[in-house]
């Protein structure tokens, strides 16, 4: 008898939205990014403290060289210090979030959206109470600086997003933007950021990486999704 056998098949969270050209892991709800540059590579984030091994098993793979934080959040910076030391890489963040480092509270979050508000309460509490591990940035990025990347070998410039906090920067490379915290996709698929430091900027910036001729948003949280669904959802918020 001719049994055919059904392949196994793992279903990877939100399939429509997957994207095979961008080297990424996404680990327990945090997403971690890798840049390829003619110098070496970028870790793009770091993540919390609970994802710290696996995420050195994935990294150690590559020739990482830089780290670049996309803001000063604990959930993106609490391994910088490690990795810096792991791998003698460079940290860069935005001058406007070098505060926000060691102290939480500088940019107190809002929360974006009616249901977001009890989870934002919470945030603002556990951020003031757990700082990420003490690092000091290698590359400090200067406003308007967006062809800093370019001088370090990435095919890539910096795309400045402020609003979710104040030196939120993004990396426009190819047809991704690498976007942090500018917009996520924490629930799997496209959403407006719960929180901001200041939502009329954020908005701005919304607005920002709508006008982007790029075809992926590369999302701190959750997996990369597709411009074209995420216009939608920044339009619906902006446009309120
Ligand atoms: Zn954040």
């Amino acid at each position: 008898m001719n049994i055919q056998k059904k392949q196994r098949y793992t279903p990877v969270t939100n399939e429509k939205y997957r994207c095979g050209d961008i080297t990424y892991h996404s680990f327990r709800g945090t997403t971690i990014y890798v840049l390829h540059g003619t110098n070496g590579d970028m870790l793009i984030d770091t993540g919390l403290f609970h994802i710290k091994h696996a995420l050195r098993k994935w990294a150690d793979k590559f020739d990482i060289k830089y780290i670049f934080l996309t803001h000063a959040h604990a959930d993106h910076d609490w391994n910088a210090a490690y990795f810096q030391k792991r791998y003698g890489a460079k940290i860069i963040l935005n001058a406007n979030d070098l505060r926000l480092r060691h102290n939480f509270a500088s940019q107190p979050l809002q929360a974006t959206r009616r249901k977001y508000r009890w989870k934002n309460f919470t945030l603002n509490i556990s951020g003031r109470l757990f700082p990420s591990p003490s690092y000091k940035p290698d590359i400090v990025i200067k406003s308007g600086d967006t062809n800093l990347l370019r001088r370090l070998g990435f095919d890539a410039d910096l795309v400045f997003l402020p609003g979710h906090t104040a030196g939120m920067t993004g990396i426009l490379s190819g047809d991704t933007l690498y976007c942090g915290d500018a917009f996520t996709a924490l629930f799997y698929e496209p959403e407006i950021p719960p929180y901001a430091a200041d939502i009329t900027t954020m908005k701005k910036s919304l607005r920002k990486i709508a006008g982007l001729n790029v075809k992926w948003l590369a999302c701190g949280h959750g997996i990369p999704v597709k411009m074209s669904s995420s216009k939608r959802v920044i339009r619906r918020y902006t446009d309120k």
